[in-house]
């Protein structure tokens, strides 16, 4: 039976509506979220597009600063300090890319862990550990969320993450741990990556190149998150790192691209700027 897929496009328009109910409750002083980029960088568009649409639903204002591709580190980093003290600004976020030169980690531990909207400042990321996360990274939470979604029970449940970057893979592989799913990390160095894969009843995919799971590397049922957007190599649009169709023959719950883990990380970008506003939920 073909796998049920996980809809990420509706999951966020229900999201930001409850996130408009709760900013309509923060009153009417301005919550602004400042964009930062440097220079004009085509492959952040798109996401930064939708940044704005999902900031506009839920009432949030977002300020773009494309700085000239000229700037150096410095001086944005200075910029971000002066953001830090200004109270107009609710949260902070630097566009991805960076220029080549710029030290992203440097960029994101500058920002104030208050205003840190995406959770990639060290003290947030530390917070995950503890299992007291109050900005948490936007995608991997959105891939908990969207796992939570299919109820499946994740107590003993086994986890296979592929992929270990700092912005994905590490931080959903603790927050599938935190329930007790049995989690495998999977990277350059994993001998064997489809005796893991098969074995997965939840697999969650995050390396950026596509089709590198198929269908045939999938246990029958399992839950897949597609975290990948990648060219389509048959040309036009984007695909995951999953081969859908092969994949979604196989899998009990699969997520599309587009359509999956993207909107749902923006709608978490926005759960972030509230609770940055000093929203409690
Ligand atoms: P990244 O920093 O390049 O990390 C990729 C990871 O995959 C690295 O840990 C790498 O290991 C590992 N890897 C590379 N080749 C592998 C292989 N053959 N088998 C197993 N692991 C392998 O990328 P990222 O930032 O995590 O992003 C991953 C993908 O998700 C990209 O396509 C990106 O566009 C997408 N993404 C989507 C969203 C969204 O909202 N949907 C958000 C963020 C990212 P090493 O480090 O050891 O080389």
């Amino acid at each position: 039976m073909p796998a049920q897929i996980l809809d990420g496009k509706a999951l966020a328009a229900n999201m930001r509506e409850r996130l408009r109910a709760v900013r309509d409750g923060l009153g009417d002083r301005p919550i602004q979220l400042l964009s930062l980029e440097v220079g004009e960088n085509p492959a952040a568009k798109v996401y930064i597009r939708n940044q704005k649409r999902a900031a506009e639903a839920c009432g949030i204002d977002l300020v773009e600063k494309i700085l000239p591709a000229t700037t150096t580190e410095e001086e944005l980093l200075g910029l971000i300090r002066e953001s830090n003290q200004d109270d107009t600004i609710t949260g902070i976020i630097v566009q991805r890319p960076l220029p080549l030169a710029f030290d992203a980690r440097r960029v994101q531990a500058t920002i104030s862990r208050k205003k840190d909207v995406e959770g990639m400042n060290p003290s947030n990321m530390g917070a995950i550990l503890y299992s007291e996360p109050r900005l948490t990274p936007c995608t991997a939470v959105a891939a908990e969320r969207l796992i939570m979604q299919t109820g499946i029970d994740l107590r003993g449940a086994e986890t296979v993450v592929v992929g270990h970057s700092e912005i994905v893979g590490k931080p959903v592989a603790i927050l599938l741990l935190h329930h007790l799913s049995t989690v495998t990390v999977c990277h350059v160095g994993t001998r064997n990556l489809r005796e893991h894969t098969q074995r997965a009843d939840i697999l969650v995919v995050a390396v950026g190149k596509a089709n590198l799971v198929t269908g045939d590397m999938i246990k029958p049922g399992a839950v897949v998150i597609d975290i990948g957007i990648n060219a389509n190599p048959d040309g036009g649009g984007v695909v995951g790192d999953v081969h859908f169709e092969s994949a979604s023959e196989v899998a009990g719950y699969i997520t599309p691209v587009p359509g999956g883990v993207g909107p749902v990380t923006v709608a978490m970008l926005m759960r972030n700027t509230l609770r940055a506003a000093g929203w409690e939920g």
